[in-house]
């Protein structure tokens, strides 16, 4: 069964075609700056990548973009006539399907499903509206997911089942204790104010690969599983399923990002806004996108660069950052232990756990008494974006290194959703 996972965030569209049988990858890309001129990437398996820049108005434009060089069809083709390709070689063994009917369905990330799904769904006209209830959870996401489901509809028909899989179902087993916030309850009640998490589709991959590296069913795992790339989180995960999470009502609670801040005392929003004569739309976007890596050092929210400033020219701003970092990393290690009553592994994903050794070693260090010892040969050697262990063997905690594939997460579980319908039907 080929899945078309489709990514949708207000002006891009990430995809790529699975073959969701053999877990295969067909093609994948993104169009980005849509509305404008946009910036067009496709990978397929077998030819080159290529990349080119035409107009595309909007996502269903970009989805058909997408279609026109899965399927190799130029004008003309069932898909739509499409926009002003510049020969950017559509039919030059780029195609990876031969028809738009060999795509038989499509699985879209979706940010938020609230309270209101529990797992991912067969999307028909209900589950649209019960994702637009969430809208309000979820203002920039939701609605940019929402218009790539309507547009692929439409492009698509009505014969192409199509699943939305949500970033927060993974956490909807997150006992009250870890999702309510110590504030008025009638709040909850009456705003769905409490913690949702995000990044689940990556806990679950996570989860669900060092169990087959444990050679155990998930359900017999008990993991920290530590999603680090520009956004990050870490997840505490009892036999398979989320029990705590770093973020929270958004995904700005949590861990220092690359320009989010993470845990704070919500007093300073208050504070700050009086000082610096802000209003509270200013304040979400200094938390945001002014903060975390980028505003501690002053110079970048890229992990890379910094480590290279700090390493190259001692930069004492880079340092801080990385070490705050650092420190709230152990901080959720330390307190995810204590909430699983220990745990058989700690996992490490995302741009910086799958690619920096040094950040590794520096959330590990002195955590011996802990059981988590690494094995420093083992962790420099492990190339970048390879998956492996690295921890001491024999320690009493396993230390992994997975490189996420939320994609394939989705392809995965589309297909799941569409057998289960098929079982019941
Ligand atoms: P996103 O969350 O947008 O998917 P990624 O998971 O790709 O992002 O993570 C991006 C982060 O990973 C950046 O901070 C980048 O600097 C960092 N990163 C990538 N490669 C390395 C590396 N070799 N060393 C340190 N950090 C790295």
């Amino acid at each position: 069964m080929n899945v078309l996972v489709l990514n949708c965030g207000s002006s891009s569209l990430k995809f790529q075609l699975v073959d969701a049988t053999t877990e295969t990858r067909l093609a994948r890309g993104v169009v980005e700056r849509i509305g404008g001129q946009a910036l067009c990437t496709y990978e397929p398996r077998h030819a080159p990548a290529r990349k080119h820049a035409e107009p595309v108005r909007d996502h269903a434009g970009a989805i058909e973009r997408v279609m026109r060089w899965l399927v190799g069809g130029g004008d003309g083709d069932a898909i739509g006539t499409g926009g002003d390709a510049d020969g950017a070689g559509e039919g030059e063994g780029a195609a990876v399907i031969g028809s738009p009917g060999e795509v038989h369905a499509v699985g879209h990330r979706v940010v938020h499903g609230g309270e209101s799904f529990r797992s991912h769904a067969r999307i028909d006209a209900g589950v649209i509206r019960r994702i637009e209830d969430c809208i309000d959870l979820a203002p920039l996401h939701n609605p940019a997911n929402l218009s790539g489901i309507r547009a692929a509809r439409a492009l698509l028909g009505e014969g192409v089942p199509m699943v939305a899989v949500f970033d927060t179902a993974f956490h909807s087993t997150m006992p009250e204790t870890a999702y309510l916030y110590a504030i008025p309850y009638q709040l909850y009640r009456r705003h769905r104010i409490r913690r949702y998490g995000f990044h689940g589709t990556s806990h679950a991959y996570l989860v669900q690969r060092f169990a087959e590296f444990a050679g155990k069913p998930r359900e017999a795992v008990d993991v920290i599983t530590l999603h680090l790339g520009n956004g990050c989180s870490a997840c505490a995960i009892r036999q398979g399923r989320s029990v705590a999470t770093s973020m929270g009502f958004t995904p700005l609670e949590g861990l220092v990002m690359g320009t989010r801040c993470g845990d704070v005392d919500p007093s300073l929003v208050e504070h700050i806004a009086l000082k610096e004569g802000m209003n509270l739309g200013e304040m979400g976007s200094l938390l945001n996108r002014q903060s975390g890596l980028f505003g501690v050092s002053g110079l970048t929210s890229d992990m890379r660069d910094l480590l290279d400033e700090e390493r190259e020219h001692g930069d004492r701003r880079a340092t801080l950052a990385i070490d705050l970092f650092v420190r709230r990393v152990r901080h959720y290690v330390g307190a995810y232990l204590a909430e699983l009553g220990g745990a058989e592994a700690i996992v490490f994903s995302g741009g910086i756990g799958e690619n920096s050794p040094e950040i590794r070693r520096r959330v590990c260090d002195g955590l011996g008494w802990l059981g988590i010892e690494l094995d420093r040969e083992k962790n420099a050697a492990l190339p970048p974006g390879a998956e492996g262990e690295v921890g001491v063997d024999g320690a009493r905690v396993r230390i992994a290194v997975i490189p996420t594939d939320e994609e394939r997460m989705i392809a995965r579980e589309t297909a799941a959703v569409l057998d289960g319908d098929r079982g019941r039907g």
